[in-house]
């Protein structure tokens, strides 16, 4: 025993952990009434075509008000997943998406799609389809309104349970991108065999692509990669024009981020949007 004892790793002691577990905890016990009490909050960001600027999609990004402050879904979405909370939130985040689809058409934007981030728990149960199907009919929403993200490590978990899922998904009439490509294990058997739409290439990769002989290879691998599978793509985190500049000659074909526009509540991407005339 005394052998075994000495073979445990030993962990440095670091005040702050403890403190921050104790935090988790009970974060994960508020986020339980999050919901009820309505402190959840959709903000979007746009996509746009790189050709042109034309605002392609809009991805709705939850965020958490509480006590105060914002809590960054970095922190609570592994915290909702864990628990199962994930699930009801999702339908949440799904019916606010059609409800903000409905809302792009009073506006003459109705073929501009919301993508909504879907976790692994969401798109591996088995309420995932018939949610998106009501929501489709409540909100009357077209074929192509709705667009769904997934992880690397969502579809690799249950593979064919997972793509059983997306095909019902594309059968509804909602497209499918697979959200921070490269920083998982890619495999590139699934980007051959899933019924994937968009690949997304991590922000990692774009940071400084247009001076970072790395990041260029990465990229330009990237692109032909998803080009040469039939998939469109999506550059995320662009901050610099010179790296937009490198995107558009380099052919991706959307990109997002902070230089294309910040997310926020839907109003105000609407009244940017409208007033910049894309
Ligand atoms: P993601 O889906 O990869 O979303 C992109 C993240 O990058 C967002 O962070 C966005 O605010 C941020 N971002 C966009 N442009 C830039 C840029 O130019 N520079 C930098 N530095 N960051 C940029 P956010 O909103 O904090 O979300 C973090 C992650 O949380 C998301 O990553 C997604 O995985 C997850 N998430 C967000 N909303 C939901 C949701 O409704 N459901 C689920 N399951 N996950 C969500
Ligand atoms: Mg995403
Ligand atoms: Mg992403
Ligand atoms: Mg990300």
């Amino acid at each position: 025993l005394q052998a075994r004892r000495e073979q445990l790793p030993l962990l440095p002691y670091d005040g702050g952990m403890a403190e921050q577990a104790t935090e988790r905890i009970a974060l994960a016990r508020q986020l339980r009434s999050a919901l009820d009490q309505g402190e959840f909050e959709l903000h979007y960001q746009p996509i746009r075509r790189v050709a042109d600027g034309r605002v392609v999609a809009l991805e709705a990004l939850l965020r958490w008000r509480h006590e105060g402050r914002m809590v960054s879904p970095a922190v609570f979405v592994p915290l909702a997943e864990a628990s199962g909370l994930i699930v009801p939130i999702g339908c949440w985040v799904l019916e606010q998406a059609a409800r903000c689809h409905a809302r792009l058409g009073e506006r003459a934007l109705g073929g501009v799609s919301i993508a909504v981030n879907v976790s692994a728990v969401q798109l591996l149960g088995d309420t995932l389809t018939s949610v998106v199907r009501q929501v489709q009919r409540e909100y009357a929403l077209s074929p192509g309104a709705l667009h769904v993200e997934l992880t690397e490590s969502v579809v690799l978990r249950q593979p064919q349970t997972a793509r059983a899922r997306m095909l019902e998904l594309r059968e509804a009439g909602v497209s499918i991108s697979i959200d921070d490509f490269g920083t998982g294990f890619s495999s590139m058997a699934y980007l051959r065999d899933l019924p994937l739409d968009y690949l997304k290439i991590d922000r990692s990769f774009v940071q400084g692509v247009h001076a970072d002989e790395r990041n260029a290879s990465i990229c330009r691998a990237l692109i032909a990669l998803a080009h040469g599978l039939g998939l469109g793509t999506i550059a995320e985190g662009v901050e610099q024009p010179e790296e937009l500049d490198w995107l558009r000659a380099n052919g991706c074909d959307q990109a997002q981020g902070y230089l294309l526009g910040r997310p926020a509540p839907l109003a105000e991407v609407l009244d940017a949007i409208s007033s910049a005339g894309a």
